[in-house]
């Protein structure tokens, strides 16, 4: 599902690599967490799997696309493979659950009949019956992080990124969307988690990378929290 080979990237002329000949593979339908320090170079490798940054060499495959002969106009349609959140939601404030879900359908072509169909099975798969016309401010920080989510999934992409999906979240919150990555996880959709959250990486008993000045440093199938 994601395959990186010797994978470098370094910023503009600085001689340090953000990541220095990174190589990962993750099988599909695999939940794999992301953990390192501040500038580790997890951010970055994220953002080459998006194709916000590309590598200044390695080779990068994700669901079979070569990201070296993948062509700018095609960059819509890798992304429509991978769902992203963030720690900080990046809702449309001024749009209800149902019409901040209901955008990304939009964007990518859909009808209104699709669109109508499609937003209450991934409401409901996120546990948002009865909310679908609050808008995010009238919502906690962990409904909010749910729209974040089902938007992110509301096009059934194989891959799943969330980056620092807790970071914002108190202990009970933070746990209910694991739980819900796990749930999406467990419907076929490959899942990369980022976190500093210790008590999640160690109760999770799932696949454990850690990266440190942009390298590998362990990757262990029922890994732990190495601080
Ligand atoms: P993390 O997500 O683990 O905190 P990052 O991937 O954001 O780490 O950063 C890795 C390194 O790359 C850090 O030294 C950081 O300062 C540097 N870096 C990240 N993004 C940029 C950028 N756009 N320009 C220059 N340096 C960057």
């Amino acid at each position: 599902m994601i395959l990186l080979d010797r994978v470098t990237k370094t910023y503009g002329k600085d001689k340090k690599s953000a990541l220095n000949r990174v190589s990962l593979h993750v099988a599909p339908n695999e939940f794999v967490i992301i953990v390192g320090t501040s500038g580790a170079g997890k951010s970055t490798l994220l953002k080459l799997l998006t194709r916000e940054e590309k590598p200044t060499s390695g080779k990068i495959v994700v669901g079979g696309i070569d990201y070296d002969t993948l062509h700018d106009k095609f960059i819509p349609l890798l992304r429509r493979k991978i769902g992203v959140v963030f720690q900080d939601f990046k809702l449309l404030p001024q749009r209800t659950v149902y019409e901040n879900i209901a955008f990304a359908l939009e964007i990518a072509g859909m009808t209104n009949h699709e669109i109508k169909s499609t937003v209450p099975k991934v409401v409901e798969l996120v546990g948002l019956v009865g909310k679908e016309n609050k808008f995010p401010h009238q919502l906690s920080g962990g409904e909010r992080q749910r729209v974040a989510i089902a938007r992110a999934v509301v096009r059934q992409p194989k891959i799943l990124i969330a980056d620092e999906p807790t970071g914002n979240l108190d202990p009970k919150h933070s746990w209910d969307i694991v739980r819900l990555l796990e749930k999406i996880n467990k419907y076929g959709t490959t899942v990369l988690l980022t976190t500093h959250n210790a008590e999640i990486v160690n109760k999770l008993k799932r696949r454990v990378i850690t990266i440190e000045h942009g390298k590998v440093v362990s990757d262990q199938a029922q890994g732990s929290y190495r601080q």
